[in-house]
């Protein structure tokens, strides 16, 4: 265990039992944080802060997490800050009395809005001492941020922000030096970060869970006078995780924890109808020989890779009372449950209406309630068959009202997660399936179950996959059938899942989810638009972006238009200090973007080049020369609307697909970046 360094007793003085948890404190704790990069450190500091609020002000314990994780509320809850880089610079220029001409001298040459905020705030002659801010406060207040909407939404946005800012202290302790100490406890600065969306402190989620339990685990062994044992510990974290996984919601999970104890949270908490889970992936393989490897001695089967939208389908039906009241409210139903979530657990509800009127046709007798995980694919009537993703995508997102649907969809299940009251996520596949044979009943361009097959042997695979190419679908996804490792595991790319997909079996081992951090004007035909862009994959570790390719090959001239209408409203006058990019001029693309795009992108191969800077942390040049992994012919496939940038592919997995190609082939040419 790494210990505390002296920082650590500089943590907060405590405030008042009972008493909002100031602001102030949360920010110190940010600070010490930011001052790290060790992760148990980190943690340290983390769970020590949560432990302080839960003795102290246990009502305060969720909006704290929140702000801790960068988050209002549970992802399909849908709230969005909705403001860019220029509002902000709008609320920082008011509040402060500072022109946006000087803000956007400062930030050109800062590059971190929050360090502006803090270097505005701290120029600013204070007249009066505004009251301190606390932790609830700011929640409300970043909340009614978010919720306000209508004609002049946001102007009130703008004055809601300035309302923050001028009661936030730049410092704790007195005037910054943003030179020093990465701008220090200041309130200003992570308020304007929190706004950004990025508090840049290596606090994700799998941080906060182990701090959090580990917090609750003392905070209740203190209470009985004792100290908690290293297999408590590891027990609470353990239940926690499991428990987050399946109900990802600290909005109801917090509650449950203060008022039970960590220990009982397993009985009060379970996967339900109504709150979205993270959905289990693939690992992505390149022959079938592959598969075939990897569950060498173990029952397998394969099912069709669908080409279409992720959708986890959540019911229960309007007379299963008794279920009603532990289903969290979703947006659609007053009565009973009927909700889609997107891959992102976004609500897909207002987008899939007639598929929502549909559930109860398809149940059984005696099908109370389910939570289902399918592909809602495009379905062309006429023709009874799957249509192109392209066709799902003219979809309309909002408001789609049932009988102005064009696109019909067919839904395909997959996997069935809870049925009538119970969670099945540990049952084998084998039996999930015969469950969802016992509980659904297909109907012909509505409904149906992924059409599978279990054979083992290579040639059953290989037939299957043309099958499955013939029925226009994208491949295969190969599952382990029998056994716990055949459980659905919420949010994790499985080995127990593998995907093989018709078009890669030659090329890279996947095609690649890249986030668009620039773009270079286009020339000739091309003079109207971006002409190629430059795209960078995400490194969780460092919670930044890595340049990986630019790409000018797969656009049509209708989407290049699209795309140049999009982009231009979150062009940034210089990239973001948490993007890892070449120096070199000649490197620079013409404009830089805020990162809010995923784009998939597929490639001949992976290269090392000096250009750029994907998987240079995971030390992927074996020459040590410090060059990044590049793409080799990139081409657009698609936008990727159900993917945050975030959930962009990562450089860990970059490097892997580059290691992996590495030990099958010996040394490519150079990178080839398209169109230049
Ligand atoms: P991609 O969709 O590009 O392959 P991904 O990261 O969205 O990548 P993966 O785990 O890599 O997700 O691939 C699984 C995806 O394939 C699922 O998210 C789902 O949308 C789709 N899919 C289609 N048919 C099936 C099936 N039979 N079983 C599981 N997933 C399926």
């Amino acid at each position: 265990q790494a210990s505390l360094t002296s920082k650590s007793k500089d943590a907060y003085p405590d405030w008042k039992p009972g008493e909002p948890v100031p602001y102030a404190a949360l920010c110190t704790t940010f600070s010490l944080i930011e001052m790290t990069s060790k992760r148990l450190i980190i943690m340290e500091y983390c769970s020590k802060f949560l432990k302080q609020v839960v003795r102290l002000t246990p009502d305060d314990l969720l909006s704290t997490v929140l702000l801790m994780i960068n988050k209002l509320a549970p992802d399909y809850a849908g709230i969005e800050l909705g403001i860019g880089e220029s509002l902000i610079m709008k609320a920082i220029g008011e509040t402060t009395g500072r022109s946006m001409q000087i803000i956007k001298a400062d930030q050109k040459q800062i590059g971190d809005l929050g360090l502006v905020a803090v270097k505005s705030r701290s120029t600013q002659p204070t007249m009066f001492k505004p009251k301190p801010l606390t932790v609830r406060g700011v929640h409300k207040g970043l909340m009614d941020i978010a919720t306000v909407s209508g004609t002049g939404a946001q102007g009130k946005k703008v004055d809601l922000i300035k309302k923050l800012l001028s009661s936030s202290d730049a410092n704790a302790k007195g005037k910054v030096d943003i030179n020093k100490d990465k701008g220090g406890p200041s309130e200003a600065k992570f308020l304007i970060r929190f706004l950004e969306g990025k508090l840049r402190l290596g606090l994700a989620e799998r941080t906060v869970i182990p701090s959090l339990s580990q917090a609750m685990v003392a905070h209740e062994a203190e209470q009985k006078g004792k100290l908690p044992g290293t297999g408590e510990m590891e027990k609470g974290e353990a239940l926690l995780k499991t428990v987050y996984s399946e109900l990802p919601s600290y909005d109801v999970i917090i509650p449950a924890i203060l008022e039970h104890g960590i220990m009982s949270l397993r009985d009060h908490c379970n996967l339900r109808p109504g709150v979205p889970l993270k959905p289990m992936l693939a690992k992505p393989t390149k022959a079938i020989t592959e598969v075939l490897d990897r569950f060498e001695n173990q029952t397998f089967t394969c099912e069709y890779k669908y080409d279409g939208e992720r959708a986890q389908i959540h019911y229960v039906a309007k007379d299963s009372s008794e279920e009603l009241n532990q289903a969290a409210p979703t947006t659609t139903a007053a009565k009973g449950v009927a909700a889609i979530f997107s891959r992102n657990s976004e609500d897909l509800s207002q987008k899939y209406p007639d598929v929502l009127a549909k559930l109860g046709d398809w149940v059984k007798d005696g099908t109370k309630s389910f939570v289902l995980d399918c592909e809602t694919v495009g379905w062309d009537v006429a023709e009874k068959k799957v249509l192109p993703f392209q066709q799902l995508m003219t979809r309309k997102k909002k408001d789609v009202k049932i009988e102005d649907v064009k696109v019909k969809v067919c839904v395909f299940a997959f996997d069935l997660l809870y049925l009538n009251g119970e969670a099945v996520v540990k049952k084998s596949l084998r039996e999930r399936r015969d469950l969802l044979r016992e509980a659904f009943v297909p109907v012909e361009g509505e409904f149906s179950l992924a059409t599978s097959m279990n054979g083992q042997e290579l040639d059953d695979i290989q037939h299957f996959l043309d099958e499955s190419v013939k029925a226009s679908c994208e491949g295969l996804m190969v599952k382990m059938l029998d056994g716990a490792e055949s459980g659905y595991e919420p949010s994790k790319r499985s080995r127990n899942w593998l995907k093989v997909k018709k078009d890669y079996l030659a090329g890279v081992g996947d095609s690649l989810d890249l986030v668009v951090l620039g773009a270079y004007h286009g020339k000739g035909k091309r003079a109207s638009v971006y002409g190629a862009f430059l795209l960078a994959c995400y490194n969780p570790t460092s919670d930044s972006y890595e340049t990986v390719c630019n790409i000018g090959t797969g656009f049509s001239e209708s989407i290049l238009e699209e795309l140049h209408k999009q982009l231009s409203e979150i062009v940034i006058d210089r990239p973001k200090p948490f993007y890892s990019h070449s120096s070199v001029s000649q490197h620079q693309p013409d404009v830089w973007f805020e990162p809010k795009y995923v784009w998939e992108v597929r490639a001949a191969d992976l290269t090392l080049s000096p250009r750029y800077k994907a998987g240079c942390k995971e030390s992927a040049d074996p020459t040590g020369e410090d060059r990044g992994i590049s793409l080799r012919f990139p081409r657009f496939i698609k936008i990727r609307e159900d993917k945050k940038c975030d959930e962009a592919t990562s450089s860990r997995q970059v490097a892997e697909m580059y290691r992996k190609q590495e030990s099958v082939t010996k040394s490519k040419g150079p990178s080839v970046d398209d169109d230049f």
